[in-house]
Order: C-alpha cells, then sequence, then structure tokens
C-alpha cells in the first residue's frame, strides 16, 4: 500500500524503442519483488508482437519495413504480398508497395 508506481506506458513505440525499454525493465527489476516484474508482463508482448511478422506470425527473418506508414508492421522478405493477420486491415501498409529493408530494424531483429 502506499506510493503506487506509474506503469510504464506503452505508446506507439518501434521494436528498438521497445527492446531497450524492456532491457531496462530488466535491470531495474527487483527478484525478490513479483510487482516490479508487472511492466515486463506488460511490455514483453508487445516486443514479441513488434519482431513477428504480420503474415506468418514467426520471428522475423529477412525483415521488410514500412518506409511511409508508421504502423510498425514488418514482414519477412519471402512472405511480401502474402495476407496480412491484421483486424481489422491495416490503412497504412494494405498493399505492401512502400516495403523497404531497414538496416536499424534488420539490426534489431538479428539480436534475438
Ligand atoms: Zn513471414
Ligand atoms: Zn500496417
Amino acid at each position: 500500500m502506499g506510493s503506487k508506481e506509474n506503469p510504464v506506458p506503452v505508446p506507439k513505440m518501434n521494436s528498438t524503442n521497445l527492446y531497450v525499454t524492456t532491457t531496462q525493465i530488466i535491470m531495474k527489476s527487483d527478484p525478490t519483488n513479483p510487482n516490479s516484474w508487472q511492466d515486463l508482463y506488460r511490455l514483453v508482448p508487445y516486443l514479441r508482437n513488434s519482431l513477428c511478422c504480420v503474415v506468418c506470425s514467426y520471428l522475423l527473418v529477412d525483415p521488410l519495413t514500412p518506409m511511409i506508414a508508421q504502423c510498425q508492421h514488418h514482414l519477412c522478405r519471402p512472405c511480401k504480398g502474402g495476407r496480412k493477420k491484421i483486424k481489422p486491415a491495416c490503412e497504412g501498409c494494405k498493399d505492401c508497395k512502400d516495403y523497404m529493408e531497414n538496416k536499424r530494424f534488420t539490426n534489431t531483429a538479428a539480436m534475438l
């Protein structure tokens, strides 16, 4: 009881930010205090989603990223043009036109 810490917000973060934030939470967490892991439980699914292909749902290999759309819907190169498992359909990346390789993102995915 008493001081209630503000939960870490989950804004539209890109995978690099999510990766860093999640790592920071792990580093700052108190292993003896289960409450300190709450934020982690919340963030890890977002992190995983941000590194998964929206077509095949597996972790990204050789990822492509929408360059104009800011929706963070990545897909693997062989999945380009495939049917996305997004509901409702995303307006930003619907036609897969602006998907490009993104070195920064590729490096984040490669850390896994
Ligand atoms: Zn895929
Ligand atoms: Zn999208």
